[in-house]
C-alpha cells in the first residue's frame, strides 16, 4: 500500500471543504436528523449528542427516546423534538424514518434484546447514512448478521475496544490500520477509530488522521458529542467522508480552545459542546 494513502487532516483541508451559511438559507437548508440515544440512567450521553448536533449547525433536529427520557430532553435540548418510545427505559421500535437524511444512533443506547430487535428494524428500513456509535456498534459485534444490512456511506465510530468487539484483537498499529481499511472497504462504509490522533478510513482504502484535539478528551461523553458532529454535519449534505473529516478535526478543535481557554485537566464533554461555536468561528 503506498503512502501516498495516508493523509493528516490540516485547518487548512478543512477551509477548503467547509461551506459557508448562504443568506437566503433556512432550516430546511440544514436537514433533518433523527437521534435514537439514550435509555434509563444513560440520559445524559442522548443529552451530549442531541446538543452537540445542535451546535454543529444541523436545521431540525428529532430525538426519539423512551418515556423516560421526554421530561429530560425537553428540559435540557429545548430546541430538538421529542419522538418518544413506547417503552418507558429503552428504545423498542422506531417510528417513521422517512422524514430524516441521515440517523445517528447509538450512544447510551443500551443492549436489551428489544433494543436488538429495533435497530435491525433501523437497518431495514433507512436506506440513507448512519452514524453508529457506542452500544449501536456492540449490538453489531454480537449480532454480526446485522452488519450487511448498514446502508453504505454510513459513519461507525469506534472507540478501540468498541474496534476490536468488531474485529478482534490486531498486534500492532500496523495491523490495526489494515483491519480499519478492510471493514470501510467490505462495509462501504468510513471508519473512525477514536483517541489522540483519530483514524479515518474511506472504503476506496484511504486513511485520515486527525491532528486537533488533546487529552483532556479522554473522559466519559466526548464521542456522545462526536456522534452529534458527524450526525449534523451529514445531515447539513455534506458527503459522509468529508463529514468524517470536518467532524474529528471541529471536534477535537472545541476542544483544544477549551484547553487553551481553562487547560484540559477540568474539560467535560459538556465544555467541547459549548465551543463548537468559537471552533466554527476559527475555521470559518
Ligand atoms: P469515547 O471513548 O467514545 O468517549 O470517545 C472519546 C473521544 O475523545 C474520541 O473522539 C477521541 O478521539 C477523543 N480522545 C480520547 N482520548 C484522547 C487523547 N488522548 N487525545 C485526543 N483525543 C482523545
Ligand atoms: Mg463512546
Amino acid at each position: 500500500e503506498s503512502a501516498t494513502n495516508n493523509f493528516y487532516i490540516t485547518q487548512k483541508a478543512v477551509r477548503r471543504i467547509l461551506k459557508p451559511r448562504s443568506k437566503f438559507s433556512h432550516k430546511g437548508t440544514f436537514g433533518h436528523a433523527l437521534l435514537i440515544a439514550g435509555s434509563y440512567g444513560k440520559m445524559g450521553a442522548c443529552v451530549l449528542s442531541s446538543r452537540a448536533t445542535l451546535r454543529a449547525g444541523v436545521g431540525l433536529l428529532t430525538v426519539h427516546i423512551p418515556k423516560c427520557g421526554y421530561q429530560i430532553i425537553q428540559t435540557a435540548v429545548p430546541e430538538a423534538m421529542a419522538l418518544v418510545d413506547d417503552s418507558e427505559e429503552i428504545f423498542t421500535r422506531p417510528g417513521d424514518l422517512s422524514k430524516y437524511n441521515v440517523i445517528g444512533i447509538g450512544p447510551g443506547l443500551g443492549k436489551e434484546e428489544p433494543t436488538i430487535k429495533a435497530f435491525a428494524k433501523v437497518l431495514e428500513q433507512f436506506r440513507k447514512p448512519l452514524v453508529i456509535d457506542a452500544d449501536a456498534l456492540n449490538i453489531l459485534s454480537s449480532q454480526r448478521e446485522l452488519l450487511h444490512l448498514i446502508p453504505e456511506n454510513s459513519i461507525l465510530t469506534p472507540h478501540p475496544k468498541e474496534f476490536e468487539r468488531l474485529v478482534g484483537e490486531w498486534k500492532n498499529d500496523f495491523e490495526r490500520l489494515e483491519k480499519q481499511k478492510q471493514l470501510a472497504a467490505s462495509l462501504k462504509s468510513i471508519i473512525i477509530v477514536k483517541g489522540a490522533n483519530s483514524s479515518v478510513a474511506t472504503p476506496e482504502g484511504q486513511i485520515y488522521f486527525n491532528s486537533s484535539g488533546n487529552p483532556g478528551m479522554a473522559t466519559g461523553g466526548t464521542g456522545d458529542v462526536l456522534t452529534g458532529v458527524l450526525t449534523s454535519l451529514v445531515a447539513q449534505s455534506y458527503n459522509s467522508v468529508e463529514a468524517a473529516i470536518i467532524g474529528v478535526y471541529l471536534h477535537g478543535l472545541s476542544a483544544d480552545l477549551v484547553a487553551q481557554e481553562r487547560g484540559m485537566s477540568g474539560l467535560i464533554a459538556s465544555d467541547v459542546v459549548d465551543f463548537l461555536p468559537l471552533a466554527y468561528k476559527k475555521l470559518l
